[in-house]
């Protein structure tokens, strides 16, 4: 079967930077199960992916506007050291999910940390990155009516929530 818009789509993964450097896999876990046309995968891959069946194998290099878009450095903030948490200890690179001036929770990474600041940026950690995924596709098939209502796949059957 062939993907397309409303298929589920199980995946083999392995993600790497410009460097070769590997950035994610599912390959050690299983594979990553995802409802196709619905955004919920990058939009570079999605299109690489579109017409593939069980058993094809891609290479697919994807640019930032197509991935997790461009690195947007007004998204990083300096954060005074004594608005995070007491007893709490904060490591660059670390990822830290706090309240924004609205009340939203925003995620973000530790960029710089010094005696009484911490500088913390919410671009996505792949932001600005050209991706390179090595996708093996597993298996491909219809969605059920409650996945197509719920907009999201559900790995075997009986699965509920
Ligand atoms: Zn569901």
């Amino acid at each position: 079967m062939e993907i397309s818009t409303d298929r589920v789509v199980s995946i083999h993964y392995t993600l790497r930077d410009d460097a070769q450097v590997e950035l994610d896999s599912s390959r050690d876990t299983d594979p990553l199960l995802y409802l196709h046309g619905h955004s919920q995968i990058v939009p570079g891959l999605e299109r690489a992916l579109a017409g593939k069946k069980t058993g094809d194998k891609i290479l697919a290099s994807i640019q930032p506007e197509d991935g997790y878009g461009d690195y947007d450095s007004q998204l990083t903030s300096s954060v005074a050291r004594k608005q995070f948490p007491k007893g709490v200890s904060l490591n660059v690179g670390e990822m830290f999910e706090f309240s924004n001036a609205q009340g939203e929770p925003v995620v973000v990474r530790i960029a710089a940390i010094d005696a009484d600041t911490v500088t913390v940026d919410a671009n996505h950690p792949l932001a600005g990155k050209v991706l390179h995924f090595d996708v093996e596709i597993v298996d491909v098939r219809s969605a059920t009516k409650e996945e197509l209502a719920h907009g999201h796949a559900h790995p075997g059957d009986g699965y509920s929530h």
